[in-house]
C-alpha cells in the first residue's frame, strides 16, 4: 500500500527526510538520536621541500594542488625516519601521505648506479587492495620506480624481474612469511636497500591473525638488520582508540599517530533507530523487536516513495533479497521495479550498469551487502540506512560514507538489531560520535602464536642472545621448550639453529588459530567454499547446522572429524541453529589482581573444557524454538587467556541476591559483557566465550569468566581488564536501559548461549554490576554509583 506517486529522483534536505520517517505510525520513540555534523572545511598544507618535484607535478595532474595538512604532516615524519600511523577517516587521502614520501626517495634511488638504491615494500591484508595500490604508485611515480605486485598469482619468471628489479613490492604478509623471509638471500639486494614498509589497513591485523602478523614483521626486522638496513614503517588505519599503541605492538618500534583529518565533509544528519518490540515471543518468552532488515525494508519504502537515492547495507545476502522483495512488495508498480539487491559476485559489467543505473536516479534503492565496498562506487547517494552495527567503527564510518554529495546534505542511519551491542549504541551515541573506544587488539607475546615464528626465524638465520628482546619476553622461556621438543637445536652458549629438513614457515598459517581447520565442501560438486577454524568446527558446522557462507546460507550434511570436512548443501530452511554446550573452566595462573572493595577482578590463564551436546532450532523471524536435537561431539580443552571478577558473599546480601537468584544474575552479567566487548577491542563475540559460576572451586566465590576463544589469547580478554571499569559499566547500562521486563536478545540473551539462555536474571544482574562497579575506582568519587 502506498500513496507515493511516481517522483524523480530528488534532493531533500535530510533533516526534512528524517522527519517524515520519524512522523506516524507511533515512528517517533524509535528515533533515539539525531547527531548533526556540519560540514568540515578542508586544511592544506604546503608541500613538504624534500618531496621531489616530479611527484608533486603527478599529483597536481591527479587534481591535488596542495596536500591536506594531515597528509603534510605524515610525510614530515616518514622524511624524519619515524615510524607513523596515519589514522584518519574514510576518503582522507591516507595513500598519498604515505606514497608521496616513499615514491620520493625511491626517485632518489633511481639515480643510483644499479638503479635501485632505495626499495621499499608495502603489505596489504587483500591482494585486491595491493593490486588497486600498484595503480597508484604508477600514477603518481615515473616509469623507472618500478611498482610490482608479489604474490601467489605472480607467475614464476616475473618473480625472478621483481626480486632483481622492482623497487616497490606490493604484497601481502602471508607472502612475505612464506617466500620472501624464507628465501631472504634471493631478495639480498632488494632488502639491503629497504627503507619504507608500508602497512595498510592495519587495523585488519587484528586477534590471533594480527599477532602472527606482528611477529613476521619482527622477523622482517631482523633480517633486514641482517643486509644492514632498518626500515621506517608507515602504516594506515581506520579511526580507532590509540592508534599509536596499535602500531607499536604490531611493529615492535615507538610510532607517531596522526589523527587530525583535515579532509573536506559534507554536512551529515546521522540517525540511530531503534525498531519496535514486536507480538512475537522468542526464547522462554522474552519479547522480540523487530529485525532490522524487516524495519529497514519499511524505511526504504518511505525513501524511494519519497524519490530519494537509498542505499540499504545488510549483512547476508539473504538479508539483501528480503529487504528487496519487502520494498518493492510495499511499493508496488511502477516503483517496485526501482529497486534492487546486490548481492555480490557480479561480473564488472554488471556492477557498472548498476553504478550507472543508481547515479542517474533510474534505480532509487539498493539493499546491499557490504560487497559493494568492494567494486562498486556508490557515492553521492541521499540516504544510507545500515541494518545493524557492521561490528567496527571503521566499517559504520566506511558505510555511513556513502551518503552525501559534494556541498548537499545527506542522511545515515544505523538501525539497530536485537542484540545487547546495538541497543547500547542507538542509546548512548557518544560511543559512535564522541572519542572512538574501540581499540585493534592483538596479542603478539601469545607463545603458540611466538612459538613457530621463532623457529621460522631460526631457520632464516640462527637465533641468538641478542634476539631475545626483539621476540618479547615470552622468548627466554620459549627457545628451551622448543630444543626439548626437538625443533630447534643449541649450538654453542647461546645460538639455536633449526635442523628440520621440513621449512618451518609451512608450520604456521597466518590466518589459522591453531588446528587443522574443517574444511566446508558442496556435497553435491565437491567445491570447496571455504574454512572454519577448528576451534569454531563443533559449535558452527555440526551436522544439522545452519551455516552462512559468503551471505549464502547452507545445511550441514555431516562434519567428520577426522578428515576435518563437512559436507554442506544449499539450503532454505525457516530456522538457525544454535549449539547447546557444557563448559568448565579452572584457573591455571592468575597474573594480575585488582581490588575493587571487596570484589576482585582478576587477569590471567584459564583451562577451558567444552563439549558441543546439541543444538536448537530456531525460527527465524521470532527466535521461536523449533525443536532440539542432540549430537556426540567429543569434548576440546582450551588454554586460553581470560579476565574474571568475584565478588563476596557481604555483597551479594548487600545487592539483595538470594542464593537462587545468583546464577541468573551471573549468567545475565556473563552474556551481556560478552555482547560489549566488542565496543572496547575489535573482536566479535564468536571470538570470546563465557563461565559464570555461582560457586567457582578455584575462587570459592562466584565468578564470571570472559576468556579469549584461541589458544594462549589473542588481547581481547586483556583489553577487557585493562578498560573492565568503562566496559563493566557500559554492560550494566545496557542491561539496565533495556524496555523489556524479564530479559531479552537485545540485553541479556545470547544467540551463542550453550545453555539455552536459561536462567537469566535480568534485574539481579544490574544489582550485581552495581554492587561490582561500587569499589571501581573512577566509581569512588563519583556520585551514585551504588553503594
Ligand atoms: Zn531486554
Ligand atoms: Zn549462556
Amino acid at each position: 500500500m502506498t500513496h507515493w506517486v511516481l517522483v524523480p529522483p530528488h534532493h531533500r534536505p535530510p533533516e526534512a527526510l528524517l522527519t517524515a520517517l520519524a512522523s506516524g505510525r507511533s515512528r517517533s520513540d524509535r528515533l533515539t538520536h539525531t547527531e548533526h555534523l556540519p560540514a568540515r572545511q578542508a586544511r592544506f598544507s604546503p608541500w613538504p621541500a624534500n618531496i621531489r618535484a616530479e611527484i608533486v607535478a603527478s599529483a597536481r595532474a591527479l587534481g591535488v594542488d596542495l596536500p591536506w595538512a594531515h597528509q603534510a604532516e605524515a610525510m614530515n615524519l616518514a622524511k624524519n625516519g619515524q615510524t607513523v600511523v596515519i589514522a584518519t577517516g574514510t576518503a582522507s587521502g591516507k595513500s598519498l601521505g604515505y606514497l608521496a614520501p616513499v615514491l620520493s626517495d625511491l626517485l632518489d634511488g633511481t639515480e643510483a648506479p644499479n638503479g635501485r638504491g632505495t626499495t621499499a615494500l608495502y603489505l596489504a591484508p587483500t591482494k585486491a587492495l595491493a593490486a588497486d595500490q600498484r595503480r597508484r604508485a604508477a600514477e603518481l611515480a615515473p616509469d623507472r620506480v618500478r611498482p610490482a605486485l608479489y604474490d601467489g598469482d605472480t607467475p614464476p619468471e616475473e618473480r625472478e624481474w621483481v626480486r632483481q628489479y622492482a623497487s616497490y613490492v606490493l604484497t601481502n604478509p602471508d607472502m612475505l612469511h612464506r617466500g620472501i623471509l624464507p628465501g631472504h638471500a634471493r631478495w639480498s639486494s632488494f632488502l639491503k636497500a629497504l627503507k619504507y614498509v608500508v602497512i595498510d589497513e592495519c587495523h585488519s591485523y587484528r586477534g590471533v591473525f594480527g599477532s602472527h602478523v606482528a611477529q613476521v614483521l619482527r622477523r622482517l626486522r631482523r633480517i633486514c638488520a641482517r643486509y644492514g638496513s632498518e626500515p621506517v614503517f608507515l602504516l594506515a588505519s581506520a579511526t580507532t582508540a590509540d592508534p599509536a599503541a596499535t602500531a607499536e605492538r604490531l611493529t615492535g618500534l615507538p610510532a607517531v599517530a596522526v589523527t587530525e583529518d583535515a579532509s573536506p565533509r559534507g554536512p551529515l544528519v546521522f540517525a540511530l533507530w531503534e525498531p519496535p518490540l514486536t507480538e512475537n515471543v522468542g526464547e522462554n518468552g522474552a519479547p522480540v523487536r523487530r529485525t532490522a532488515t524487516a524495519e529497514a525494508g519499511y524505511l526504504l519504502t518511505d525513501l524511494v516513495g519519497a524519490g530519494t537515492r537509498t542505499v540499504v547495507f545488510v549483512r547476508s545476502r539473504r538479508a539483501a533479497e528480503l529487504v528487496a522483495l519487502q520494498t518493492q512488495d510495499q511499493l508496488g508498480s511502477p516503483l517496485a521495479a526501482r529497486v534492487a539487491a546486490y548481492r555480490g559476485g557480479y561480473l564488472a559489467e554488471e556492477r557498472r550498469s548498476l553504478e550507472r543505473d543508481l547515479h542517474s536516479g533510474r534505480l532509487l534503492g539498493l539493499a546491499s551487502t557490504s560487497a559493494l565496498e568492494l567494486g562498486v562506487d556508490v557515492s553521492g547517494l541521499d540516504a544510507v540506512l545500515i541494518a545493524g552495527y557492521p561490528g567496527t567503527r571503521a566499517s559504520l564510518w566506511q558505510q555511513a560514507g556513502r551518503a552525501g554529495r559534494e556541498g548537499q546534505g545527506a542522511l545515515a542511519m544505523l538501525i539497530a538489531r536485537d542484540d545487547p551491542l546495538d541497543t547500547y549504541l542507538v542509546h548512548h551515541p557518544e560511543a559512535l560520535f564522541a572519542n572512538p573506544v574501540e581499540a585493534t587488539v592483538l596479542d603478539p607475546d601469545n607463545p603458540h602464536i611466538l612459538a613457530p615464528h621463532l623457529c621460522a626465524a631460526a631457520a632464516e638465520l640462527p637465533l641468538g642472545e641478542s634476539d631475545l628482546a626483539l621476540f618479547g619476553p615470552s622468548t627466554a622461556q620459549l627457545l628451551p621448550v622448543l630444543e626439548k621438543r626437538g625443533l630447534l637445536r643449541r649450538r654453542g652458549a647461546n645460538a639455536w639453529y633449526w635442523t628440520r629438513r621440513e621449512r618451518a614457515a609451512d608450520a604456521v598459517d597466518l590466518r589459522g588459530s591453531g588446528g587443522s581447520p574443517v574444511q566446508i565442501v558442496e556435497g553435491s560438486t565437491g567445491r570447496l567454499l571455504g574454512t572454519v577454524d577448528a576451534a569454531a568446527a563443533h559449535t558452527t558446522v555440526h551436522t544439522g547446522a545452519v551455516h552462512l557462507h559468503q551471505g549464502r546460507t547452507y545445511l550441514v550434511q555431516s562434519l567428520n572429524l577426522e578428515t576435518s570436512v563437512a559436507l554442506v548443501e544449499l539450503a532454505d530452511p525457516p530456522y538457525t541453529t544454535a549449539a547447546r554446550d557444557i563448559t568448565s573452566i579452572s584457573i591455571l595462573s592468575t597474573d594480575t589482581v585488582v581490588e575493587w572493595g571487596e570484589a576482585r577482578l582478576c587477569f590471567g590463564s584459564v583451562e577451558v573444557v567444552n563439549q558441543v551436546v546439541g543444538y536448537l532450532r530456531k525460527r527465524i523471524a521470532t527466535g521461536e524454538i523449533l525443536g532440539e536435537s542432540k549430537l556426540d561431539l567429543p569434548p576440546r580443552t582450551l588454554r586460553t587467556r581470560a579476565v574474571w571478577w568475584t565478588v563476596t558473599e557481604d555483597q551479594l546480601l548487600d545487592a539483595e541476591i538470594p542464593v537462587d537468584q545468583l546464577p541468573g544474575a551471573a549468567h545475565a552479567a556473563e552474556h551481556a559483557s560478552i555482547g560489549l566487548l566488542p565496543l572496547f577491542a575489535t573482536c566479535d563475540r564468536w571470538d570470546i566465550g563465557g563461565v559464570s559460576v555461582p560457586l567457582h572451586p578455584d575462587t570459592q566465590l562466584p565468578t564470571v569468566f570472559v576468556y579469549d576463544g584461541h589458544s594462549g589469547g589473542a588481547g581481547f580478554a586483556e583489553r577487557g581488564f585493562r578498560r573492565a571499569e568503562q566496559w563493566l559499566t557500559a554492560t550494566r547500562d545496557a542491561i539496565a536501559a533495556c524496555e523489556c521486563e524479564r530479559g531479552c536478545p537485545s540485553c541479556v540473551q545470547s544467540p551463542k548461549c550453550g545453555n539455552g539462555n536459561d536462567p537469566l536474571d535480568k534485574a539481579a544482574a544490574v544489582r550485581l554490576l552495581d554492587v561490582l562497579l561500587a569499589g571501581a575506582p573512577g566509581q569512588a568519587t563519583a556520585a551514585g554509583g551504588g553503594d
